[in-house]
């Protein structure tokens, strides 16, 4: 997360081609355990020109975070996550989440986020993976056909989805699983890691 703290120096290198430059986005919309930083709160640790004021003392799960736009040379600068209004990342097996901002909460929703958004989600009816969006107000699964809002999951709970039957024809689906009828589940697929909200 974020650049060093020396002022000194450019931003550290995360990936060949793509530095953190001003983004100190996840250093905002996640939650930071080891000091009880909330999530949508920017950290106490950013400094005002930038950076991580305590870098090389960050906790350990910030050393290890990189989101997608830092790792994906592809990813032109509309989607560095400062710009685009949120954080993207991997889970689990493929499945691409969308951390949104706090104070933009339909950041998501403009383009060309949207359009790539659901592009993503073709795969969907496939099992092959998921697009997640965690917005303030709910988290939405995203599918081609529509985007499909669920209540916050807790740690633990499990998100299943697939297609079923209905009398508008065969429509996606998403519920979450309780953590306790997890257990006894055959068709759970993914863990919700409570990033947000
Ligand atoms: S959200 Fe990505 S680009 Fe922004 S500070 Fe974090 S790792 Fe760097
Ligand atoms: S400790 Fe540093 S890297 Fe971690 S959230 Fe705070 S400012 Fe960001």
């Amino acid at each position: 997360m974020t650049t060093n703290a020396s002022g000194a120096h450019s931003p550290v290198r995360r990936a060949s081609l793509k530095m953190c430059g001003d983004c100190t986005l996840c250093c905002k919309v996640y939650e930071i355990e080891d000091f009880e930083k909330k999530p949508g709160k920017t950290c106490h640790n950013v400094r005002d020109e930038g950076g991580c004021g305590v870098w090389g003392l960050h906790p350990k799960a910030c050393q290890e975070f990189k989101c997608l736009w830092l790792k994906h040379d592809d990813m032109d600068g509309r989607w560095r996550p400062d710009h685009a209004g949120f954080v993207m990342r991997l889970e689990g097996k493929g499945t691409v989440c969308i951390d949104v901002d706090h104070d933009r909460p339909n950041a998501w929703r403009r383009e060309p986020y949207y359009s790539q958004l659901k592009a993503w989600s073709e795969v969907m009816p496939r099992n092959e993976g998921l697009v997640l969006v965690y917005a303030p107000e709910a988290m939405y699964v995203i599918t081609p056909m529509e985007d499909l809002p669920l209540k916050a999951p807790k740690k633990g709970d499990v998100l299943e989805t697939g297609m079923e039957d209905t009398l508008f024809g065969r429509r996606p689906y998403a519920r979450v699983v309780p953590a306790r009828e997890a257990k006894r589940s055959r068709d759970t697929e993914f863990h919700f890691h409570k990033r947000v909200g």
